[in-house]
Order: C-alpha cells, then structure tokens, then sequence
C-alpha cells in the first residue's frame, strides 16, 4: 500500500465560494488530485473588523456551517485554520503532502494581494498555485470593445456580453475517496457556526447552499415571468430573487444560475415572461459588469471614477447624515427603507436608488460615507456592486446617472409604494395615514398622524439647486 505521502493531494482553498456544487477550483481540485484537503482560513477581523454589518456575519457563519455538513455527508472535513492564507497554506501543505493549493479567483484588491501574497509563499517551496474563473461568467478582460479596450459604460458591455455562450454548470463535489492524512488539526469553529437560520420575516435571507438553490428554483420556476413589472415595488414579496447574499459570499454557482434562466426562458409562454427573463439577466450583468470596473480601474472602492469629481464640495453635516441613518430624515421612503436594513440587513434595490440619490443630492454627504454604512449593514455588501450603485446614484460613476438627474424622495414613494404599504411597515408614526398623506405628512394632519414622526430636515427643491451648483463648480462649468 503506498503512504499517503505518494497520493497527489491537492488543497481547495474556500474564500467567497462556499459551495459544493458548481464550484470550478474545487471541481479541478477533486478531479485532478487524488486527495482533496478542503480549507478555511480564518483571518483576523473576519467577523468583527470595522466593516463587518451583523447581517453579513450571521449568514456567513451559518453558511460556513452549513458548508462543513455539506461536506461531511460526502466524507470530507474542512480544515480552517486562524491566519494569514500565505503562512497558514504554506503550513498546510507541508503538513498534507500537498504539491498544490487550487483557489477561485476574487476581483477586490484585497483578494489580489491575497493570491499575490500565497503564490510567493507557495513557489518559495515549489508547491502549484492555481487560480481559476468562477464568481463571474466573463471576467475583466475578456468582454473588450473592438479596439480591445475595456468597457466604462454599461449597455454596449451588455450586448456583447450577451452575445456569448457562458460556461456550463460544473457537477457537484463526489465522497471523499482518501482520508485525510493523519494528525491534521482543525481550529475550533465559534459557536455561531450554527444550523441556517429560517427567514425571520418579509426582509429575513436564509442562508446555506441549500437555501440558496430553494430560493433559485422559487424564482425560476415562476416569479422570474413578472420580474420586469414586479421588480421596482418595495411592499411586494418576491417581486425579485434575493440571490444576492448568495452570489456575494458564493453559496449559488453563476452558471448554475445562467443554465436555470435559460431553460425558464424556453418555457416562457408569452412576451411578457420572456421579457422578465430577459430583464433579469440584464441585472445579473450589472453585476459582472461592476466587477469588471473594479478589476480594471480598482480606485473606485474609494475614490471616484471621474476625478473631476472628487473635488466637489459636498456641504451636508454630520447630525444630517445621523438622522439618515437612523431614518428620522422626515422623507418616509428614506426613513422606512433606511430602518429596514438596520433591522434587517436588506434593502430593495430600488430604496438603495432613492436613500442613496437622497444621501448625495439631497443631504450633499459624499457617497463614500453612505458606501461604508451600506457596508457595515447589507447582508449582501459586496464592494464592487456597492461602490458602482453608490457612484451611480452620486452621478460620478462609470455610468452614472447624469448628475442633474435627482429623485423626488416623495414621487419615488408615491410611485413604487402606491399604497404606502411599505412605509408603515417600517414607520408605524405614520400607520393611520392614508396612502395620499403617508407619502409627504407634513402637507396634511401631521399632528393626527403622530407628532412624534420629523419634519422634513432639508427642502427637496432648495438642496436640488444647491445639488446642480455643486456639480457644476466642480466640472468647471
Ligand atoms: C446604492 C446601491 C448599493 C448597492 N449595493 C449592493 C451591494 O452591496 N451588493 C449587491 O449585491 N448589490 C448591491 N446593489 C445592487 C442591487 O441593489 C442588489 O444587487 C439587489 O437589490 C439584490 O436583490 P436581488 O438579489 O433580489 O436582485 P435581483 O433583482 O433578483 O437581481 C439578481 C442579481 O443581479 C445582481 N444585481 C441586480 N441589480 C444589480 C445592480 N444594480 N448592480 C449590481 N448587481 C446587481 C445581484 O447579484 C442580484 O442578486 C446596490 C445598488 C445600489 C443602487
């Protein structure tokens, strides 16, 4: 019998991929080698650096978990290890007989320095590191203009985007065929590696690779037809997929995903189906399509695209951007979505729009402070989609909004939340107003309404002009 110094064993490194299915380094890992050593690395800050939001954290943790009884049932065992990932793989793979570490690509600056950081420390000692595509369909420079230029504005990056055939699904991880070398230790995992939480109410995600594929097949089997109306009303319950704390810490395969679409859009039956299917795609390459930014320009995580416009002079003050955060801005679409992801960590992307537009246009705050908040409060904070919705909504992004273009905090509400359902669901001062006064209470009987609910703590139309001037003092106009 050989020892299982001579088995060619192969470490799959897990980062924001924690799945057994359609897992691309991981497939490669089991295939190639005959030993699968399946690793964590536990770093400091993890779960409570400065930007860790508490939403973010639980479903990490019960997707950790339910990541390690994945792979149990087939025989495996996750090793996780507190530290760095250049010294703790390094460790790793002289403890295994490892001759390489294999890994999914991230597209953060962060995890570049990471990949950076481990292939050094491996080749120092002559073990492989291989990296391969998984968390997008096309990566940064492989959607390029004709000019073989990468692109800055979204709708010709999506129809060539769309041009192509992705990548098909990989088959899910097979039992363990080898045991794991002897003596191979694990850190202890902290208690709230738990089972996956159920949702806990209309704005709860549960959370685990299994939740995640439940949540897709609801949403393919049927939702996705009425998606292009469905999706732009807050008070409605599954008007879209709430994929997205899945997509962001890889609990769900992309070509997964792309392969269930496809196979809705054939069954589609009517226009309107095969324009839901079709819309939602489009959203699934905006997703891509702010990775590819990230990758190719990474100063968008804090500065913004357009340097002209890091010289604007943002006026707004400190207790103004208190009273967004905690929702007491006396606007009752900013302030009910702006309570719902402090409770929850959820916010519809359509609130995202208007709390956003209403943090930089109307309150003057720049969209770094209102990015990190997002941050340290979305369950799916992910900084590439949050850095370009910021930037989007601010107008100094890629493809900005034009920066003249700024909500009406109260015709946003009055048109994605008709009835108000949405608002006196997280603003109960106002839950004896009828769907006309719910939307601007200060017009009508605010004392009736609940004189504890705020005035309105700036006027739309005056901070809109001062908006316009800001913007053009700082293009020069
Ligand atoms: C200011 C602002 C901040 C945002 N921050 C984040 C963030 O931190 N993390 C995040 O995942 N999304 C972010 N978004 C994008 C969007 O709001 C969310 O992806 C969406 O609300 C998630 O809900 P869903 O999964 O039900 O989406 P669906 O409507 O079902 O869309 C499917 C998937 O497509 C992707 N997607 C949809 N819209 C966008 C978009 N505009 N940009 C990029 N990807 C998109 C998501 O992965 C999403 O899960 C932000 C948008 C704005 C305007």
């Amino acid at each position: 019998m050989l020892g299982w110094r001579a088995l060619k064993t192969i470490i799959h490194w897990f980062r924001r991929d924690l799945r057994i299915a359609d897992n691309v380094a991981l497939h490669e890992a089991y295939t190639r080698g005959e030993r699968l050593v399946p690793f964590f690395c536990w770093e400091d800050g993890l779960v409570d650096g400065p930007d860790c939001a508490p939403a973010r954290t639980e479903f990490f943790l019960a997707s950790l978990g339910s990541l390690v009884r994945n792979l149990e049932a087939l025989g495996h065992r996750l090793v996780v290890r507190r530290g760095t990932p250049a010294v703790e793989l390094r460790k790793l793979a002289a403890e295994t007989g490892a001759s390489a570490v294999f890994a999914n690509r991230g597209y953060e600056p962060g995890g570049r320095r990471d990949d950076d950081a481990v292939a050094k420390a491996l080749g120092a000692v002559s073990v492989g590191f291989q990296t391969f595509k998984d968390a997008v369909a096309w990566e940064e420079r492989e959607i390029l203009t004709a000019a073989g230029g990468v692109y800055t504005v979204f709708t010709p990056y999506s129809k060539a985007w769309k041009l192509r055939t992705p990548p098909p699904a990989r088959p899910k991880l097979g039992k363990a065929r080898q045991p794991m070398p002897p003596g191979i230790a694990s850190a202890e995992l902290p208690p709230g590696v738990a089972e996956p939480r159920v949702p806990t109410g209309p704005d709860g995600v549960p959370a685990g690779e299994r939740a995640a594929q439940q949540a897709l097949d609801a949403f393919v089997v049927e939702r996705v037809f009425a998606y292009a109306e469905a999706r732009d009303y807050p008070a409605l319950a599954g008007g879209t997929s709430r994929l997205s704390p899945h997509l962001r810490l890889g609990t769900l395969g992309i070509r997964t995903i792309l392969a269930r679409l496809a196979e809705a859009r054939a069954r589609a039956t009517s226009d309107a189906a095969r324009k839901g299917c079709d819309v939602w795609l489009t959203e699934l390459v905006w997703r891509e399509f702010y990775q590819q930014i990230l990758a190719n320009h990474p100063h968008v995580a804090t500065r913004c695209f357009r340097p002209e416009y890091d010289a604007l002079g943002w006026s707004g003050t400190d207790a103004q951007f208190d009273a967004w955060r905690a929702g007491q801005t006396g606007y009752p679409i900013v302030d009910a979505a702006m309570r719902c992801l402090d409770a929850t960590g959820w916010m519809h992307n359509r609130l995202r729009m208007i709390v956003s537009m209403f943090l930089t246009k109307d309150l003057l705050l720049p969209w770094q402070r209102g990015e990190r908040w997002f941050m340290q409060r979305l369950v799916d904070g992910d900084l590439a989609a949050n850095s370009g919705g910021w930037q989007w909504s601010a107008g100094t992004g890629t493809d900005a909004a034009p920066y003249f273009r700024i909500f009406n905090p109260v015709t946003q509400g009055r048109r994605f939340d008709p009835d108000g359902e949405f608002i006196r669901r997280w603003v109960p001062e106002l839950a004896g107003l009828d769907a006309k006064a719910v939307h601007a209470p200060w017009e009508g009987p605010l004392a009736a309404a609940g004189a504890r609910y705020p005035r309105p703590i700036v006027d739309h139309a005056v901070q809109r002009g001062r908006c316009l001037a800001m913007f053009k003092a700082a293009r020069g106009a």
